[in-house]
């Protein structure tokens, strides 16, 4: 994915944080989906109604059309609430990314599973945030933002690249944004005695 398109997820992410007034971790999903009339429903539910639904997908969002689009989010539950908390984003991002009204949903499907994906990791697991609060283990991160061990050794990795651009440039006017929207987050923190938000109040 460019850089660009990098940019412009982590902005969108930036935009519902702003909107939703949210300042903490982990993100709290319910509050999002219902504020965004974003219906969710299990799919064992949805078989029970008789609705044919493939196996081995963890979720999935049906649009309905009319002048107001309306999404019904179907998600798996029997999987661990950790990896239903990323299904939930993952699928938010392909709502918030425009996927699905874009009509071409299968052409670009791979991308726009990266572009989902991606979103998830800047929405649930922002980099900058963890980096204030010294969050930099798998299970650090895993219990600060509410993911799987799995999720947070991946995102634990893009440290190194984060460490090295910080130290040759600084941060970033989106790293900035990001720090602003958790600072009473990590102000709290550093009252309670954790280390790295000790320069913010
Ligand atoms: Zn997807």
């Amino acid at each position: 994915m460019k850089q660009e398109r990098k940019e412009q997820i982590k902005n969108k992410v930036l935009g519902l944080l702003t909107e939703q007034s949210i300042t903490y971790l982990p993100i709290d999903l319910d509050q999002i989906m219902a504020s965004l009339s974003i219906k969710a429903v299990a799919v064992s539910l949805v078989r029970q109604r008789g609705v044919v639904v493939p196996e081995g997908i963890d979720g999935f969002t049906v649009i309905r059309g009319g002048d107001r689009a309306q999404y019904l989010l179907v998600y798996r539950d029997d999987i661990s609430f950790e990896r239903l908390r990323w299904t939930l984003a993952h699928e938010l991002g392909h709502i918030l990314l425009g996927h699905l009204r874009s009509g071409r949903r299968a052409a670009g499907h791979g991308r726009q599973e990266e572009e989902a994906n991606y979103f998830a990791k800047e929405l649930l697991m922002p980099l900058p945030v963890l980096a204030r609060l010294d969050a930099r283990s798998a299970a650090a991160i895993s219990r600060i933002c509410g993911v799987s061990r799995e999720a947070a050794q991946i995102r634990a990795r893009d440290f190194e690249r984060y460490d090295w651009y910080r130290l040759k440039h600084g941060d970033t006017e989106t790293d900035q944004r990001f720090l602003a929207c958790f600072m009473p987050m990590y102000c709290q923190e550093a009252k309670r005695g954790g280390t790295g938000g000790a320069a913010c109040c």
